[in-house]
């Protein structure tokens, strides 16, 4: 391609809304331009990769025995209400106004809409169907480019099995053909595992990369591979320590003193000396929750525990419930249900409030005075803390999901009845998986993990073009027939080229716009070189120069990519 008849809209300056490399490289290279908040066109540059990891994807899904579909986007609102799904997505999901369509968000749905009454029999399981296809989600703080889009396109497949340990199969592969696909796209991912073990074999996985950009939380061992998320990461934190002599509980006045630093300042103690109390809400009931020191009580945790939704009591409530407000509350003579932290496990000598304002109690053994205490893993892990599989330190980071696979079991099928009979001509829901891969998301992501600050780094496998042909003053006629005569037999031999045959910009420029775009290889054709027979090939990802003889330049350039 010659740069001069390409479009290819290069910006010097990042542009105004973006924060984050992938999104200002992208913009700047010319590869994306904004048409509204989270909706982006993708410009001939840009198309170019996105169709190579499109590429991709369709040969690992077809090499699983994947079929390819095309579903529309535009749904008929009914089928989506049968599931309960409409409500379930609420203001994510796109309404079209004159007529009862939306647009769909995902295509579980309409994938088990066509797979009823169709696959009648185990004999026509299993089934792998898949699409790469645009999904509309009213994502309601778009941000970081394509990473979160309210129109982006998604790879997203559905597996049909007539048991549960063919599902097992078709979720075996996909996690597979995943691994595959991010492998050679060349993206450092991790997956993190959750398994809620509800009936109907709800596990999934995510895969992910660390990025400040991420909205989720993540917990993760370099040494083991362990990753979690922190609403359910463990680690090997060790318990306070339990002293051979368990002291008398006795009453302490603690004007003012409200925090727990303020407390072990005032009492000169240990942070781990302390029990911090917390009022939540559950089933109308109060609970307090026990935490050593500082840590923080982590929700989510704190929910599966407990088995229902909880709401930490208002401020107001406190004096009603204990008789103090918060930073005087303990466990000492409450009357309703007591957990704690694993951490507290059977600690003695223990500080906490005493449910009286301006008054701590010390002197506590949970399991001489609080009997009826449970204990919970209720903490949020930190970085540096011990790995629970494999003792290594553990990193706490921000991560974005750029794939799902996912055990559905048969709650679809079920609410919309696509049935089969068994072997023993007995009817029963099909077995369903969902996998989704966001497709704009690989190619943002590579680009996190691949850029200086010239602009990105691409290798040779998502390149939009392998090479940068730069002529650097077309208007001197042996450049410009070294270029012409280089262009034309590495267009011959298939290598994807981009010709930078611009005649009124500066070579400055050119050498800006090559390394904003990134290819792997830049072969530099200037008059100076030209003289000594010589030709420069530089490598975008180290830097690296070489002078290569004239005569040499296409070798040199097979050899190299
Ligand atoms: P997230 O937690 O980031 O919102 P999700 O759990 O909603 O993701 P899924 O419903 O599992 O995502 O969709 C499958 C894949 O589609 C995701 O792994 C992600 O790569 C991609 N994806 C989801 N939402 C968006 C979006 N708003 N913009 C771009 N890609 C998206
Ligand atoms: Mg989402």
């Amino acid at each position: 391609m010659r740069f001069s008849k390409a479009f290819i809209p290069t910006l010097k300056e990042d542009p105004a809304d973006s924060v984050i490399p992938s999104h200002k490289l992208m913009v700047r290279s010319g590869m994306i331009r904004m048409l509204s908040a989270g909706i982006y066109s993708f410009l001939p540059l840009g198309y170019k990769v996105l169709k190579k990891i499109i590429e991709i994807i369709r040969e690992e899904m077809d090499a699983i025995g994947g079929q390819e579909f095309h579903l529309p986007a535009l749904n008929p609102k009914e089928i989506w209400e049968k599931t309960g799904r409409v409500e379930a997505f609420g203001d994510t999901m796109f309404h079209v106004k004159n007529r009862d369509y939306v647009l769909a968000p995902t295509h579980e749905e309409i994938m088990t809409f066509h797979a009823r009454g169709v696959l009648k029999s185990y004999k026509e399981m299993p089934q792998i169907w898949y699409q790469i296809q645009t999904k509309f989600r009213n994502e309601p703080r778009p941000r970081s480019g394509v990473i979160r889009g309210r129109q982006f396109l998604m790879k997203d497949a559905y597996s049909f099995d007539s048991s549960w340990e063919g599902l097992d199969k078709s979720y075996e592969l996909h996690d597979k053909a995943y691994r595959k696909i991010f492998d050679r796209c060349g993206i450092k991912y991790f997956v993190v595992g959750a398994s809620s073990g509800a009936m109907g074999g709800s596990q999934s996985e995510e895969f992910m990369v660390k990025s400040d950009a991420g909205e989720d939380t993540v917990a993760y061992c370099e040494s083991c591979g362990y990753a979690a998320n922190v609403e359910v990461a463990q680690s090997k934190i060790p318990a306070v320590k339990r002293h051979e002599v368990s002291k008398k509980v006795y009453e302490i006045h603690t004007p003012n003193v409200k925090s727990i630093d303020e407390l072990c300042e005032f009492l000169g103690i240990d942070e781990r000396e302390t029990a911090k109390s917390r009022i939540y809400i559950f089933n109308d009931e109060p609970v307090l929750v026990l935490m050593s020191g500082n840590d923080e009580v982590n929700e989510t945790k704190l929910e599966s525990a407990l088995g229902g939704a909880v709401r930490p009591a208002h401020p107001d409530e406190l004096k009603e419930i204990t008789g103090a407000d918060a930073g005087s509350i303990g466990p000492i003579g409450i009357k309703f249900r007591i957990i704690a932290d694993l951490r507290l496990k059977d600690g003695n000598n223990l500080y906490s409030g005493a449910n009286k304002n301006d008054y701590h109690i010390g002197g506590i053994d949970l399991k001489r005075d609080v009997p009826n205490i449970e204990y919970f893993d209720l903490r949020t892990v930190q970085t540096g803390e011990e790995c629970i599989k494999c003792g290594s330190k553990l990193e706490v980071f921000k991560a974005i999901e750029l794939g799902h696979i996912f055990k559905l079991g048969t709650k679809y099928s079920e609410a919309l009845g696509a049935m089969f009979l068994d072997e023993n001509g007995k009817e029963n829901p099909i077995i369903m998986g969902s996998y989704g891969i966001g497709v704009e998301r690989v190619l943002a992501c590579y680009i996190e993990q691949n850029y200086d600050d010239r602009g990105i780094i691409w290798d040779k496998t998502l390149a939009p073009y392998q090479i940068s042909l730069l002529g650097l003053n077309m208007k001197k006629e042996p450049v410009v027939s070294a270029c012409e005569k280089i262009y034309g037999e590495l267009t011959q031999k298939g290598f994807e080229v981009l010709y930078d045959d611009r005649k009124d910009v500066q070579a400055g420029v050119k050498f800006a716009d090559a390394d904003l775009i990134g290819l792997p290889l830049q072969i530099i054709v200037g008059e100076r070189g030209l003289k000594e027979d010589l030709i420069e090939i530089k490598i975008r990802r180290t830097g690296e120069r070489l002078k290569v003889k004239t005569a040499e330049i296409i070798d040199k350039v097979q050899a190299l990519i």
